[in-house]
C-alpha cells in the first residue's frame, strides 16, 4: 500500500471491524496466539485467576481476607474491616482510583486491559482456551460454524456450552462468595436452594449474564460497553505506551519475495496480526479504541520477522512519538514523574488505611437541648455519645474529663462495651461551675480510653449563659 494512502486512509474508523455493511455482526474467529508475550500473559492471568478463585477461602484471624458485603455494608480489605463510617477512606480511595486510572493510562496506555482486566482474562485465558481445545484453531472453528448440524457439531457445541455454563456458574459463585462470605455460601449449598431462594435466583441470573458475555457478547464488551475503553480517546496521547505498529519501518508493505526490487518496508502483509486479533482490527491502521493491548499481534508479527530474518518488534509496546522519531521507547521524565505521583497517591491511601483508628468516638450535644442549671452554681449540658468499634473484637470504652473544673455524669453504665463491628450509643452530662465560666461557648476536652488505655482526646462543645 502507498504509505501516504496508508496514513491518510481513515475509512476503517467509519465502521466496526465486526459489523458488516448491513449492520450484521461478523463473528470473530481469532487465530490461536503463541509466543513469549502470550506465555507471560498466560502466567499472569492464571496467577490472577488462582488468586480470585482462592480469595473467598483465605481467612485472617477467622474472618475473610476480602469481603464486599454491600447489602450489610460490611467490607474487609486484606483482613482490615471497613464500615460505612469509613466513608472518608472510601472517598479518598475513589479519588485515588480515578486519578490513578487517568495517570496510569496516560503513561502506560491500556496495559491493564491486556494483562489484568477480568473480561480479557476470562475471555482469552479461560473461555477461548476451552474453545480452541474443543473446536480447534480458527480455520477449524470457521469450518465448524459453516457446517450443517451433524453429530460432530452437536457434540462439540454441547460440550463447549456445557463447559461455558459450568465456568460461568463457578465465576458467579466466586463473586457471590466475595459478597456474602464463603461460610454463607456453604450454608446455601448445605441447606439447599429453596432455603435461600433470593440468593439462588441472583446466582442463576449472574451465571446467565456471564454465560451470555463469554459465549456470545465477547469483544462487544470492550468495543461498545466498557467505559474505560471509551475514555481512551481523551487519555492517550503521542507519548503514551501502546501496542503499536512501526509504520516507519513497515511501510510500504508488500509480499516478501518482491521486497528488494520494490524497496518495500518490513511488513510482508501476511495479515497474521489481523488474524490473531480478538477484536478483529488491523493494528497497522494505528491506535484504535477497539485495541485491548492483548499483545497477540506482537507475538504473531515477531514470529514472522524471525522467519524472514528481520529484527523483531515491528509491532511492539511503544509510543507513537517514539515510532515517528525512530527511537526505541525508554522511560521518559514524564513517565517517571507520573509514576511517582501514582506511588505517592497509593502511599497516602495506604497511610489512611493503616493509621485509621480502631474505634471512632462521637460526642455531640443532644439536639434541641440547651444548658440547664443544677442548683444556682452549676451549669450542665446533655450529650449523645456513640462509639463505633471497627475491629472484630469486643472493646471496652470509657471517657474521662480532662478539664479539672468540669465534671461528668454518664447516664447508665460508666463503660461502653462495644462488640466487634458494632456501635454503642449512650448519654452523658457535663457540668461546669458558673463561677468559672468566662464565655458562653467553649470546649471541654474528653479523654477516650479503650480497654483502659487512652487513645484519643476529643472536644465537647459546651454552652452556658452569658454572664452579666
Ligand atoms: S504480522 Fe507483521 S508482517 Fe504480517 S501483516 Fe502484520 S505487521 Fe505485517
Ligand atoms: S490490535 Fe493487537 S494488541 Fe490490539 S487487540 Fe488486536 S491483537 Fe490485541
Amino acid at each position: 500500500m502507498d504509505p501516504a494512502k496508508a496514513l491518510n486512509d481513515k475509512e476503517f474508523r467509519d465502521h466496526l471491524s465486526n459489523v458488516n455493511t448491513k449492520g450484521k455482526r461478523l463473528w470473530i474467529f481469532p487465530k490461536k496466539p503463541s509466543g513469549s508475550y502470550t506465555k507471560a500473559r498466560t502466567i499472569v492471568a492464571w496467577s490472577l485467576m488462582a488468586l480470585l478463585f482462592a480469595g473467598p477461602f483465605l481467612k485472617w484471624h477467622d474472618h475473610p481476607l476480602m469481603l464486599f458485603n454491600v447489602m450489610e455494608r460490611k467490607f474487609i480489605l486484606f483482613g482490615i474491616p471497613f464500615w460505612p463510617q469509613d466513608f472518608k477512606i472510601f472517598a479518598i480511595a475513589m479519588l485515588t482510583g480515578m486519578v490513578f486510572i487517568v495517570l496510569f493510562t496516560v503513561v502506560w496506555g491500556r496495559v491493564f486491559c491486556g494483562w489484568a482486566c477480568p473480561q480479557t482474562i476470562f475471555m482469552e485465558m479461560l473461555f477461548r482456551k476451552i474453545e480452541y481445545w474443543i473446536d480447534g484453531d480458527y480455520k477449524q472453528q470457521q469450518k465448524l460454524a459453516a457446517m450443517p448440524w451433524n453429530a460432530e457439531k452437536i457434540r462439540k457445541r454441547a460440550l463447549k456450552h456445557t463447559l461455558f455454563f459450568f465456568w460461568s456458574f463457578v465465576i458467579s459463585n466466586t463473586f457471590l462468595a466475595y459478597i456474602i462470605g464463603i461460610d454463607e455460601l456453604k450454608l446455601m449449598v448445605t441447606d439447599g436452594p429453596i432455603e435461600h431462594l433470593g440468593s439462588f435466583v441472583s446466582l442463576l441470573i449472574f451465571t446467565g449474564v456471564f454465560y451470555f458475555v463469554f459465549a456470545w457478547f465477547r469483544e462487544l464488551v470492550c468495543i461498545i460497553v466498557c467505559p474505560y475503553g471509551r475514555l481512551q480517546g481523551v487519555m492517550l496521547d503521542k507519548k503514551s505506551v501502546v501496542v503499536a505498529y512501526d509504520h516507519v519501518r513497515g511501510e510500504p508493505r508488500g509480499k516478501a519475495k518482491k521486497k528488494e526490487e520494490l524497496n518495500l518496508g518490513d511488513c510482508v502483509d501476511c495479515n497474521l496480526c489481523v488474524n490473531v486479533c480478538p477484536t478483529g482490527i488491523d493494528i497497522r491502521n494505528g491506535i484504535q479504541l477497539e485495541c485491548i493491548n492483548c499483545t497477540a499481534c506482537i507475538d504473531a508479527c515477531n514470529e514472522v520477522m524471525v522467519k524472514i530474518d528481520r529484527p523483531t518488534g515491528l509491532i511492539r509496546y511503544d509510543s507513537m512519538e517514539g515510532i515517528e522519531q525512530g527511537r526505541k521507547w525508554k522511560l521518559s521524565g514524564r513517565a517517571i514523574a507520573f509514576s511517582g505521583v501514582l506511588v505517592l497517591l497509593l502511599g497516602i491511601l495506604t497511610y489512611f488505611m493503616v493509621s485509621r483508628d480502631d474505634v471512632q468516638a462521637m460526642v455531640v450535644r443532644t439536639p434541641g437541648a440547651t444548658y440547664q442549671f443544677q442548683g444556682s452554681d452549676t451549669v450542665s449540658n446533655l450529650y449523645n455519645v456513640a462509639f463505633i468499634n471497627k475491629t472484630f473484637d469486643e472493646q471496652e470504652i470509657s471517657i474521662r474529663v480532662e478539664d479539672p473544673k468540669a465534671s461528668m455524669m454518664v447516664i447508665g453504665d460508666q463503660a461502653f462495651i462495644t462488640p466487634g463491628g458494632e456501635q454503642v450509643k449512650g448519654t452523658l452530662m457535663l457540668k461546669y461551675p458558673v463561677s468559672a465560666i468566662t464565655r458562653n461557648r467553649f470546649k471541654i476536652p474528653l479523654a477516650i480510653y479503650r480497654n483502659g488505655e487512652k487513645f484519643e482526646t476529643i472536644e465537647a462543645g459546651f454552652v452556658a449563659p452569658v454572664r452579666n
